[in-house]
């Protein structure tokens, strides 16, 4: 078992075609010599802006978001098919923005998830809980939850395919990080549900990042443990002085 460390940005909702292309530039130049895996998703009017720079570099192409079908009438929707189109190969679903701002639940996240790896993406599946949810002591069973019901339906031929970002809800954009060691405990946990719905060794080679505020100078930290593969940033994945050394770290 060795599982590549795989860092990722998630641009969000920021950035115009200029400024997207002008951080494209930069990371790719940056990056070049990087040696864990790397990905970024900017917003969807970005996509076609950002394809050509980052193409034969070693960084992917990411989506924040898709549809739960495949076409039709769904206005407003971004559908796997367009975004195949474009040349993305990953797609982040089940980010809290996601489920609390925009209530998507479980099962519709996992439509989502079924569908774009039956198209051939890799998925980046976010789960985490809220706060509260902490502090009652649920962490572990909202993110056993949020796994199962997520990989519904998901063939063990699929699952490497299938990427975990822990993203404690309490800990995004708020400058709060979960520690190390919760941050590896919850990931520990997590290994041990997939290794119950798929075994051991699949298990074994699931990347899971984290994410929640990683900064350059946490990342090295968070990374070190065991069970933490790679991280998935917001806030510091907008500029390249600030996700290069996160994604350069160690
Ligand atoms: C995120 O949105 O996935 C995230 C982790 O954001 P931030 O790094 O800003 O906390």
């Amino acid at each position: 078992m060795s599982r590549p460390y795989y860092i990722a940005g998630n641009w969000k909702m920021h950035k115009t075609r200029s400024e997207a292309a002008e951080l494209a530039k930069a990371l790719t130049a940056q990056l070049k010599d990087g040696k864990h895996r790397y990905l970024i998703a900017p917003g969807f009017t970005l996509i076609e802006t950002v394809a050509p720079i980052i193409a034969g570099s070693n960084i992917r192409l990411g989506a924040q978001n898709c549809a739960p079908e495949e076409q039709g009438a769904h206005t407003g929707e971004v559908s796997v098919l367009q975004l195949k189109d474009l040349g993305v190969r990953t797609i982040i679903l089940g980010h809290s923005e996601r489920r609390h701002v925009y209530k998507e639940d479980d099962a519709l996240i996992n439509k989502k998830v079924t569908l774009a790896l039956r198209h051939g993406f890799e998925v980046i599946l976010c789960i985490g809980e809220l706060l509260e949810e902490r502090e009652a002591g649920r962490a572990e069973a909202v993110c056993e939850t949020q796994t199962v019901k997520g990989l519904e339906g998901v063939a063990a031929a699929d699952l490497d395919r299938v990427v975990l970002a822990y993203e404690p809800v309490w800990a995004i954009g708020t400058g709060k990080t979960a520690t190390p060691e919760d941050a590896d405990g919850i990931h520990a946990y997590v290994r041990k549900v997939v290794a119950g719905l798929y075994g051991d060794a699949a298990a074994g080679d699931m990347i899971i990042q984290y994410g929640g505020s990683v900064k350059p100078d946490n990342a090295a930290q968070l990374m070190s443990k065991e069970n933490v593969d790679g991280a998935l940033v917001g806030g510091a994945a907008l500029k390249a002085d600030t996700f290069v050394p996160i994604a350069k770290f160690g």
